[in-house]
């Protein structure tokens, strides 16, 4: 969005943003007003998706040119100068090529790129020819927005053409091209563009609330500091939005409020629920203004929370990926598994040593992954009693995946999940205890050990970027800052673990192998 004199000029993407999040308009609109500054935040990430991107693109033209397609490129010297890049894609839509690249289009206020138009062979105003767009997408299954994107479009070579293009298409990062019918999307398409208009009009009051976006958005450090300066319900773990409104209608509109409620349920919130926001938010606020964070345990449930730890074994195995979503654009790469373990006969068999198996490439990520369930597989036989933490579900998921991709070492895995040997710590905290912590990420959850970190890499977005670097600089010093990162998200699983298992509450039974475990009646009638 950019204001000049006496108008705005908008493009698709500004719709995109209000579908994402309205207040984002709101932002941008003052950006392009003057009255509020661009945020200078560093944007890697930012960065390196449109990159990717590009270099889909990029892929896909080499492709096309590889066939002896007769490709139009429409870009001139000045990549911002839309209005000649207009005229040139309408010049080569009735000279009737092949495939215009980077076809270009203004339309009153509005302005946009679609990355390829497609000749086909249906009679318009153009002669016994038309146009269809094709925009070329990293992401492995279509969204809204790109919809969006596609109807501005397909809506501005009508209005050249003289007839609508009846389809439009978006090629995936998998490599598959979807096709979508115009008229499907339409009134859609219409209704979103007029609330976005009527949005910029109104200029009405719009108020941020987290969403998936965020982790993308340049104003995310301005929504946040307006969250901690509003101390937003929405800054209570886990609290969803829904219940968000339902607490403010109550009266309740800030987590200390929530916490120095009394603990009367408010309409549309169920008693439960409630009380388990409103000691969350207890715990949270105790926190902030004494600094001690307090927990506490749930009530026991049979086979959840403590009740899924295992009793610890010297075979006891960490573990922790690190992947980059970005390798392909069909699928990532799983280029780091680390583990930590301990000897055991050793003489320092006390140690927990940290160990990795990388894979740059795909036969090395084979490689790695049978090396992997060769390893748990060997350790089993060993220790029988041995077990696999992990904090969150992506790691047997993973393990799931790569299985499948590579058809290989089924069995082993398929004894690995029969024998419960994978533990998940973020399952039995959840399950199992209620802390003052802002979320329940395995950095949050950290602090219950104390658990202090000191490497240079402090997220797993971090970890990729420094990945993508190596691979285009192959400086070992990238490599050397993941495998810190990723061995003290190990030494803080391993932390955790021990922390859990030294505060099991009284009566809580250790998790038994489903071996031991008693048949119940029904499943035992079904069996026969
Ligand atoms: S940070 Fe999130 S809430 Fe704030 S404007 Fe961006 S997307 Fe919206």
């Amino acid at each position: 969005m950019q204001a000049t004199s006496n108008r705005l000029v908008l493009s698709p993407s500004d719709l995109n943003d209000y579908v994402e999040c309205p207040h984002l308009t709101t932002l941008a609109l003052e950006v392009a007003r003057g009255t509020r500054r661009r945020p200078h935040v560093p944007e890697d990430h930012v960065d390196l998706l449109r990159r990717k991107g590009e270099e889909h693109e990029a892929a896909y033209l080499k492709e096309l040119r590889a066939q002896g397609r007769q490709i139009t490129n429409v870009i001139g010297p000045d990549p911002w100068d839309f209005a000649t890049s207009a005229c040139s894609t309408e010049e080569a839509m009735r000279a009737g090529v092949e495939m215009i690249y980077q076809a270009t289009f203004v339309q009153g206020d509005w302005r946009g790129r679609a990355d390829f138009l497609e000749r086909v062979e249906q009679p318009t105003a153009l002669g016994p020819w038309g146009y269809e767009a094709l925009d070329a997408k990293l992401a492995r299954a279509e969204k809204p927005t790109y919809v969006l994107q596609l109807c501005f479009y397909t809506e501005a070579i009508a209005s050249i053409q003289g007839a609508e293009p009846s389809a439009m298409h978006v090629l995936l990062g998998i490599g598959e091209r979807r096709t979508l019918r115009h008229t499907d999307f339409a009134a859609y398409y219409r209704r979103v563009r007029a609330g976005f208009l009527a949005a910029l009009g109104r200029a009405a009051a719009t108020e941020p609330y987290r969403v998936e976006h965020c982790a993308l958005c340049e104003f995310r450090q301005v929504c946040d500091e307006r969250w901690q300066q509003e101390d937003h319900l929405l800054l209570v773990a886990g609290i969803r939005r829904g219940q968000v409104n339902h607490l403010r209608s109550a009266g309740i509109g800030t987590l200390a409020q929530l916490a120095q409620a009394p603990a009367t349920p408010v309409p549309h919130v169920a008693p439960r629920t409630f009380e388990t926001l409103h000691d969350q938010a207890g715990l949270q606020l105790r926190r902030r203004t004494t600094g001690v964070l307090d927990w506490h345990a749930l009530p026991i449930e049979p086979g959840c929370g403590s009740q899924q730890l295992p009793r610890p074994s010297p075979g006891d195995v960490i573990f922790d990926i690190e992947g980059d979503p970005f390798w392909e654009p069909a699928r990532g790469l799983h280029f780091l598994f680390g583990l930590l373990m301990r000897d055991a006969g050793a003489r320092d068999s006390a140690v927990w040593r940290y160990q990795t198996i990388w894979a740059h490439d795909r036969a090395e990520e084979r490689g790695a992954f049978e090396a992997l369930i060769d390893l748990f597989d060997e350790r089993l036989a060993r220790h029988p009693d041995m077990h696999v933490y992990h904090y969150g579900a992506y790691e047997p998921t993973a393990l799931e995946q790569l299985m499948g991709v590579y058809a290989t070492r089924e069995d082993a895995m398929d004894a690995l999940l029969r024998r419960e040997v994978f533990v998940d710590l973020h399952s039995v905290v959840r399950q199992g205890l209620r802390a003052g912590v802002p979320g329940y990420s395995l950095k949050d959850v950290e602090a219950l050990p104390a658990f202090r970190r000191q490497a240079r890499l402090t997220s797993g977005t971090r970890a990729v970027l420094a990945y993508e670097e190596w691979m285009a600089t192959r400086a070992g010093a990238r490599l050397e800052e993941i495998a810190a990162y990723n061995e003290e998200d190990c030494r803080a699983t391993l932390a955790l673990r021990d922390w859990l298992v030294d505060h099991r509450p009284d009566g809580a039974a250790w998790a038994e192998p489903p071996e031991a475990r008693p048949v119940d009646d029904d499943r035992q009638k079904a069996d026969v």
